[in-house]
């Protein structure tokens, strides 16, 4: 009996000194644990499955998308915080579906014998304008320079050049940079847009356009019935330059040095052919999912972790958009679940804010900054765009905002240990990122994407293949620990 005894309590001891060894594991930390690479990585291959067929907003395809992404913010107990009492903000975004039948020709004379055509190809030579008008143009090439007309800068494209019924050639942007800062960039500005290019082209009379901007899809563009219009790359905008005795590299680099336009007649002859449908009475929407704080005055602020959710849709295929934005959205999810699933209490309100229309335009951001769920003036956004990619997390904007970017600091050096790195972001001129329209109306924010590996911006190429679920994962667990500092954090943390 003694030696039971004696064992029963050497055992005793034995546990309760293991049990005075071991560190309990803060709630926190193991919240973060459940992250999982595989959640979000089902997540992403979801949003790309055909069925959302790339998800533009304003096709009943995105809108199911959205309701996929609610009915997970309702099983994750989120509050809906959308128009009344809906999980869906709205607002009125046209569309246009680009389907197979496309192409681009060029006409080569063979002397007497007349011509032959030379196609060019799907995606590496050029891809079918997003917004274009449906049908077929044969006409001469004009190159037209950036396409701009500001009498008020003394500067036109289109001076002393006849453009009716041709096609004409122009570049994106204008001829003074963003980068040249804003005093100099400012009155370009609105000439510089896609919308205001096209529109300005079909006031000139052109057919057609060429618009050597990619080859990438990009349904950010004014839309007109009868202007057809694709994106060239380089191969088709060099053909076009071929045998006129100028280079288009000195020809761009004169038009930005002297602030004089070079337009000339090409003398070639291209076909354009586009196969699209446009929906003028579109109906797109943002979903909106809130985590209410539990401190009654710090509740009244808020962390809004964005991330848009659409696409580029069909644009001659669908293209899925893994890496942009379908990996920002799973990580937005992953952070959504750990905080609910594990019942950690913030004191601060996060809002979970998947906007709509980014890539038409920014639209869904720039409706709920005019339909705010919190006032703007307690609010902060932590946005992502492209986060599943590569093996470095980014983020625009933290050296405007070293109160906000310090607990993003702190969260990897203690247990993420990614390479990390950040910027001064000031091209607010020309917002063409949910954050920046945030920056723009005052919000603080920061805008984190991921990079280091290949990567494939608006083409079929953006799916799955090229998705780093370990880099998700991570980008994860940086937010969730970021949100949960700053949440509970008592100072300030909007200035
Ligand atoms: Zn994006």
């Amino acid at each position: 009996m003694k030696i039971r005894i004696t064992l029963l309590l050497a055992i005793i001891f034995t546990v309760a000194l293991n049990g005075q060894q071991r560190k309990t594991i803060d709630p926190v930390i193991s919240a973060m644990h459940t992250i999982s690479s595989h959640d979000l990585l089902e997540w992403v291959a979801i949003q790309c499955d055909d069925k959302y067929a790339g998800r533009l907003t304003g096709t009943p395809e995105y809108q199911a998308c959205a309701e996929w992404l609610a009915s997970m913010f309702e099983g994750w107990g989120l509050t809906p915080a959308g128009d009344n009492g809906t999980w869906f903000q709205w607002f009125d975004i046209p569309y246009t579906l680009v389907y197979h039948d496309c192409g681009v020709s060029l006409h080569l004379s063979a002397g007497k014998n007349g011509s032959v055509i030379k196609d060019y190809k799907y995606v590496t030579e050029y891809m079918p304008g997003s917004t274009s008008g449906n049908g077929e143009v044969t006409a001469e090439v004009v190159y037209a320079g950036y396409g701009i007309t500001a009498p008020e800068l003394g500067y036109d494209d289109y001076a002393g050049i006849d453009v009716r019924g041709k096609i004409i050639l122009i570049e994106p942007e204008a001829p003074v940079s963003p980068n040249a800062g804003a005093e100099k960039f400012t009155p370009w500005y609105h000439h510089s847009f896609h919308q205001t290019k096209l529109l300005n082209a079909v006031k000139h009379g052109a057919a057609g356009m060429l618009y050597n901007y990619g080859p990438i899809a990009n349904p950010n563009n004014a839309w007109d019935g009868n202007f057809i219009y694709v994106h060239a790359g380089n191969a088709v905008t060099e053909d076009m330059f071929a045998g006129t005795g100028k280079d288009h590299q000195q020809v761009l680099a004169s038009i930005r040095e002297k602030l004089k336009p070079a337009s000339f007649i090409t003398g070639k002859k291209v076909t354009l052919k586009m196969s699209t449908q446009h929906f003028p009475d579109g109906r797109g929407s943002s979903i909106i999912g809130l985590l209410k704080g539990n401190d009654p005055e710090l509740s009244k602020e808020v962390i809004i972790i964005g991330a848009h959710l659409d696409h580029m849709g069909r644009c001659y295929e669908i293209i899925p958009g893994a890496n942009d934005n379908a990996s920002a959205v799973a990580v937005m999810m992953g952070v959504a679940k750990a905080l609910t699933e594990n019942n950690i209490q913030l004191k601060r309100s996060v809002l979970f804010l998947a906007f709509g229309a980014e890539e038409q335009g920014i639209v869904g951001s720039k409706h709920y900054l005019e339909n705010p769920y919190f006032p703007l003036n307690r609010s902060i956004l932590l946005n992502m765009d492209g986060v599943g990619i590569g093996h470095s997390i980014g983020a625009n904007a933290g050296l405007n905002y070293p109160e906000l970017w310090k607990f993003v600091e702190e969260a990897n050096d203690k247990y993420v240990h990614r390479p990390l790195n950040t910027n001064f972001f000031s091209n607010l001129g020309r917002p063409r990122l949910d954050a920046a329209r945030f920056m723009t109306a005052g919000v603080p924010a920061l805008s984190f994407y991921t990079s280091g590996s290949v990567n494939y911006y608006h083409v079929p190429g953006d799916n799955l293949d090229i998705i780093k679920p370990e880099i998700m994962e991570d980008m994860a667990k940086l937010l969730f620990l970021t949100v949960v500092n700053m949440g509970n954090y008592e100072g300030d943390i909007i200035k």
